[in-house]
């Protein structure tokens, strides 16, 4: 049996269309995700990271200069399990302590999306933005190619997708606009709430 295993979609396939179309999801998920956890089996198979969780191997191999491929495969199941978690149709508003504690560290919801979008537009090619928490703190990161938020001690809250994959069948070559309206219609706060109290 496959130690790792492929999460299944929180809704729908074509729950978030015409924001993110249902073919996008479909390949998304079901290639280049189902993918990367695949490898990540394969490579851990009769080795020492065969038993751990996905965040511990995750922890493991970026540290482990023999283990790149497995770091690649890990951190991109990693990021993308974070990433459906991330979106809803109705993903309703921050909990009053997310709120004010979004208040504190950015003057409110509309900067804070102003940030995520402008930061992972500016990203240079492949790679993530996250809302994640670190030391009682909110924090806007972008990380690049399969690096995850994970490994700098953050815990994430949000993570957004800014490979080309995600968004080039729908969007072509405007993550700018990919960004401001998932930012707007698809973030998932009630889920977002609930890692922050957690976190
Ligand atoms: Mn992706």
């Amino acid at each position: 049996m496959p130690q790792i295993t492929l999460p299944a979609l929180p809704w729908a396939k074509d729950a978030l269309a015409p924001v993110i179309s249902a073919a996008t999801v479909e390949k998304h998920h079901g290639a280049h995700h189902a993918g990367y956890v695949k490898r990540v089996n394969a490579l851990i198979e009769g080795t020492d990271y065969a038993d751990l969780p996905l965040k511990e191997i995750v922890l493991k191999s970026v540290k482990d200069p023999k283990a790149r491929g497995l770091a690649n495969a890990a951190g991109q199941t990693w990021n993308h399990n974070c990433y459906w978690e991330s979106l809803s149709p109705d993903g309703g508003a921050p909990s009053a302590a997310l709120a004010a504690q979004i208040e504190k560290d950015f003057g409110g919801l509309d900067a804070l999306k102003e940030q995520l979008v402008s930061k992972g537009a500016a990203h240079f090619a492949s790679g993530w933005v996250s809302l994640t928490r670190k030391d009682g703190a909110l924090h806007i990161l972008d990380t690049h190619d399969a690096e995850t938020a994970l490994e700098h001690g953050h815990a994430p809250l949000v993570v957004i997708d800014v490979w080309e994959h995600a968004y080039y069948l729908d969007y072509q070559n405007e993550r700018d606009r990919h960004l401001r309206t998932i930012v707007d219609k698809l973030l998932d706060w009630r889920g977002a709430s609930a890692r922050f109290e957690a976190s």
